[in-house]
């Protein structure tokens, strides 16, 4: 039977969870959760100052060595069970994840699934940490190499994936038997408590994870970097906020992790086939409304292609319905807050001037919420000022191109590369496309690349590290190596 919104928001903790209970924060005002799609206030939560955060830092310090010495397969339990735990409760996690970030219900439900699966994909990697031993080289010695948790982390996430941008942190630092501080955003925080009640009843131990939810993220967070009990941040949001925690994180020489912006290519190569590129235009332009890192923010198409495919997005664009999250007919829901909506049309006419054409929508939708048109924007001109900014909406500019140097010249213009989309039918274009973009992930003949299973990350100012796949626990573990005399000499 599923909840109503009402009796869902009452089963949400509003408090900070910190050494394994439910405190308030000290923040004189609570903060304010809105739905996105009324503009109207859901919840009332706790606000967490910089006493706060340096009191879940100390849980998560004092944890930690009996942590790191908890068994791997006892570490690997906790997760499995909270993964069976949000699974049997993921119509309500999807149903929240849409009410405080607006995207369809239906999505909501496909990241419930690939969310929770960084939960159970780490149960299976935290019993698979491993390390070697062999011969030096001139035989006199035995070479021991291991890992051991890196300590005490702090998460920092973003808005636009309540539950999986949580769950890409938390599940690899349990598995590697590393306790955190977690601070999500303020935007979406209830996804990131319902969350943390489902891990302690799944049974994790006091201090391992501690979340801090605050109105005030530059504040309370510093003393957090500053402290010598840090040994770990990671960050998952805006380049710019990467940059400036880098740089905090610089003075105690802490192991980050950064997963940034993104603007991403989309190239559609003359011998691509149309129709599938448009599908996965769609998926790579409009999933989460626009609104991830790996968003298609550049479309690059060939000259003998490009209008065909524009009018072909433009209509199916058209036919996809906005709304609420929760009603079931809505295929686009609203933007995050009126300043991405701003910023949305500031982009928009700014292209416009600078000698794009509108195909489609072009502007804000009037009323509750904070709505914008699906919108194709055709003939935007290499150097326009959309295709060098993250456009985190439904707006979609095509840009022209005659060969294949030309094309990834355009694609690599940025200081971005996270991700890259590349249509072609021709193998070895495929392959060379994939050695020439210079982006950490490419989707060929696909617009979706997100999976719990592989590498996610970027190179340049996209970030550092990778998370998901194998690689993701060795975010959070460091490598000791230890040199042992041959013992028959
Ligand atoms: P943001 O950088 O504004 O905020 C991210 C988080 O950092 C939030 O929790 C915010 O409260 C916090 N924060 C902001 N300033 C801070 C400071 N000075 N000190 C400490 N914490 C601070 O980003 P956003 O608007 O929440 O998210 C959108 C951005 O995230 C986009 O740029 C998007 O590309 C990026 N993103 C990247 C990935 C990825 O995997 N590469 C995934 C999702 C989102």
């Amino acid at each position: 039977m599923s909840l109503t919104e009402k009796e869902l928001l009452a089963n949400v903790p509003t408090k900070l969870y910190i050494a394994g209970k439910w405190v308030d924060g000290h923040g004189e005002n609570s903060i304010a959760v809105e739905d996105p799609a009324t503009g109207k206030t859901l919840i009332e939560i706790a606000n967490a100052t910089e006493v706060d955060g340096l009191a879940a830092l100390t849980a998560a310090s004092e944890a930690q060595e009996a942590w790191a010495k908890t068994p791997p397969r006892e570490r690997a339990e906790i997760l499995r069970r909270t993964f069976e735990l949000v699974k049997a409760r993921s119509e309500e996690f999807a149903m929240l994840i849409s009410l405080e970030m607006g995207k369809p219900i239906a999505e909501a439900r496909g990241e419930v699934t690939y969310g929770n699966e960084f939960l159970r994909w780490f149960s299976e990697e935290a019993v698979r940490i491993s390390g070697r031993f062999g011969s030096s080289p001139e035989g006199t010695g035995r070479m021991l190499v291991t890992q051991r948790p890196v300590g005490p982390a702090f998460a920092i996430t973003p808005w636009n994936f309540p539950l999986a941008m949580a769950t890409r942190k938390i599940g690899p630092a349990i598995a590697a038997g590393c306790t955190m501080v977690v601070k999500p955003a303020e935007l979406t925080p209830l996804t990131t408590l319902l969350l943390t009640a489902t891990l302690e009843e799944a049974g994790l131990p006091a201090g391992v994870v501690n979340i801090i939810t605050t109105s005030t993220s530059a504040k309370t967070s510093a003393p957090i970097i500053a402290d010598p009990r840090l040994r770990k941040i990671t960050f998952t949001g805006s380049t710019q906020v990467g940059v400036r925690l880098l740089e905090q994180s610089a003075k105690q020489v802490l192991r980050t992790s950064m997963e940034l912006g993104g603007n991403a290519p989309f190239l559609v190569f003359e011998d691509a086939d149309i129709d599938a590129a448009v599908e996965g235009a769609m998926l790579a332009k409009l999933r989460n409304i626009g609104q991830a890192c790996t968003a298609a923010n550049r479309f690059i198409v060939h000259d003998s292609l490009a209008d065909e495919f524009a009018s072909k997005l433009a209509a199916k664009m058209e036919a996809m319905p906005l709304g609420r999250g929760l009603d079931p007919d809505t295929k686009i829901g609203p933007v995050i807050n009126e300043s991405a909506r701003t910023n949305l049309q500031r982009l928009v006419d700014l292209t416009v001037k600078e000698g794009g054409n509108i195909v489609t929508g072009g502007s804000s939708v009037s009323g509750a919420g904070y709505f914008f048109q699906p919108t194709v924007l055709s003939d935007v001109k290499p150097g326009s000022t959309i295709l060098n900014e993250e456009i985190f909406g439904p707006v979609a500019p095509i840009v022209r191109f005659q060969d294949e140097d030309e094309a990834i010249r355009l694609a690599n213009d940025t200081v971005y590369g996270l991700v890259s989309y590349a249509y072609t039918q021709d193998l070895k274009r495929g392959l060379r496309l994939i050695e020439r973009l210079d982006t950490g992930m490419t989707g060929l003949n696909t617009g979706l690349v997100s999976n719990a299973a592989a590498p996610f990350g970027g190179v340049k100012q996209s970030g550092l590290g990778r998370e998901g796949g194998l690689e993701g626990i060795h975010e959070y573990l460091e490598t000791k190596y230890v040199m042992i005399p041959d013992p028959s000499l």
